[in-house]
């Protein structure tokens, strides 16, 4: 019997995405964390044979340095560049059209120029996914969005955010979007084909629990075992046997914290789970991956649309 298809894919956010996110002056300035942390990702997917989707934010691209450090990840045994906009703007619905068309546009090309390919999918920063967005990836010949979110937490993870943050004012107001808003949770929880001016983009939401919505993605785990490891994992172990019984194609999300601890935390302190140390946190990042290579046929969110495509048979 063959296996159900799940994919994964890491967000590639630089610690300035996270610390202009969290409001701070010196964003701009900060360093970047790729060279400790993406070979860490690249060993930890080697020992599993996990391929990968990796969403890049285009300001980083204009580094040749960092895009030295992302190009680590072509050793894995499969792996895919999409986009995730150029500014990393949660606030990407406030925007213009023409606004929005640069932001994608422009990493396009960076990573067409880098890696030779232009990429086919896209995840906005913040889970948004506004018509407007829709439109100039349909238009642009991309094959999938993967920017849903339907968690039932959304509220509580941007309470928690907007909290550890301290955003105020008009920065308050517009987070109110943030991880889709309330509306994310009526979103389904496994792929969907849009049609958008007569051009189908594949929707792939970032799976949440089958029945109640809670986050499943590695960020949230970890901040689970942050608590108890026991705990984190038996929740795990539920997730992969509803998704199984379900007959849902996990769809599985990395970050870069989940690969530092508290010996790389510095200015990333305030990201949830950031106390525990970095051997105990990829313990259970490992065991997780490990689980999900187990039991799924995981692939590039590239692979999981082509299946999608090919009206596949299970
Ligand atoms: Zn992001």
């Amino acid at each position: 019997m063959s296996r159900l298809i799940a994919s994964l894919s890491l967000d590639l956010d630089n610690q300035w995405a996270y610390l202009r996110a969290a409001g701070r002056d010196h964003w701009e300035t900060s360093d970047s964390y790729f060279p400790q942390v993406i070979p860490r990702i690249v060993q930890t997917l080697q020992e599993l044979n996990l391929p990968l989707t990796t969403f890049l934010v285009g300001r980083d691209l204009v580094h040749p340095d960092r895009c030295e450090s992302i190009s680590q990840l072509t050793e894995l045994s499969e792996w895919e560049f999409a986009n995730h906009s150029f500014n990393h703007e949660p606030w990407l619905h406030t925007l213009a059209e023409s606004e929005i068309a640069a932001e994608i546009d422009e990493t396009s090309e960076a990573i067409k120029q880098n890696w030779g390919t232009a990429p086919v999918g896209f995840r906005g920063p913040g889970f948004s996914c506004p018509p407007a967005v829709l439109g100039i990836l349909a238009e642009r010949g991309f094959r999938y969005d993967a920017s849903v979110f339907p968690t039932s937490m959304a509220p509580v993870a941007r309470a928690y955010y907007m909290m550890k943050t301290g955003l105020r004012g008009a920065d308050r107001d517009r987070a109110s979007q943030l991880y889709g808003g309330w509306k994310a949770m009526r979103q389904p929880n496994r792929p969907f084909q849009r049609t958008i001016n007569a051009t189908n983009l594949w929707e792939i939401p970032v799976t949440v629990m089958p029945g109640s919505r809670t986050p499943i993605h590695f960020s949230y785990l970890t901040y689970l075992a942050s608590f108890s490891k026991l705990a984190a994992k038996q929740y795990f172990r539920t997730t992969l046997r509803l998704c199984q019984m379900s007959g849902t194609s996990p769809s599985l999300l990395l970050h870069p914290p989940d690969f530092m601890g508290a010996e790389d935390a510095g200015e990333m302190s305030f990201f949830p789970a950031m106390k525990m140390r970095r051997e105990s946190k990829l313990g259970i990042l490992r065991w997780a991956l490990g689980k999900l290579a187990n039991q799924f046929d995981v692939r590039t969110l590239r692979s999981q649309v082509d299946s999608l495509d090919g009206g596949h048979k299970e």
